[in-house]
């Protein structure tokens, strides 16, 4: 699966690519009808016919997704600000590097032994 967004620079658009995993794939700046992409001198790019689907949409700077390759399914903005399944550095931090209760196991392990 790889999907577009466009966003709006100073002289044009940039079309950036991501692939499944919202990875950036490429990314390419356009100018009016002209592309800086590869396939731009070789008579093909689809990043101005994206450009043209973003326009019609008004979804440029949006934060939408277009999924080209699924005939032009868009797909909705990221959100944030919501919380991640991944810890916050602060609360690694608050937890203390050894554990006493731990220790004290491993006293009583000994004692047995
Ligand atoms: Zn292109």
């Amino acid at each position: 699966m790889s999907v577009y967004t466009v966003r709006s620079i100073s002289d044009g658009w940039r079309v950036t690519k991501f692939d499944g995993d919202l990875n950036v794939e490429s990314s390419y700046a356009v100018h009016g009808t002209l592309c800086e992409c590869p396939q731009a001198s070789r008579g093909y790019c689809r990043h101005i016919e994206i450009l043209g689907i973003f326009q019609a949409a008004s979804r440029i700077d949006t934060g939408w997704f277009l999924d080209y390759d699924k005939g032009g399914e868009w797909l909705p903005p990221l959100k944030t600000g919501e919380p991640t399944s991944a810890p916050v550095p602060g609360e690694l931090k608050a937890r203390p590097a050894s554990s006493p209760g731990f220790q004290f196991q491993g006293v009583e392990g000994i004692r047995r032994i």
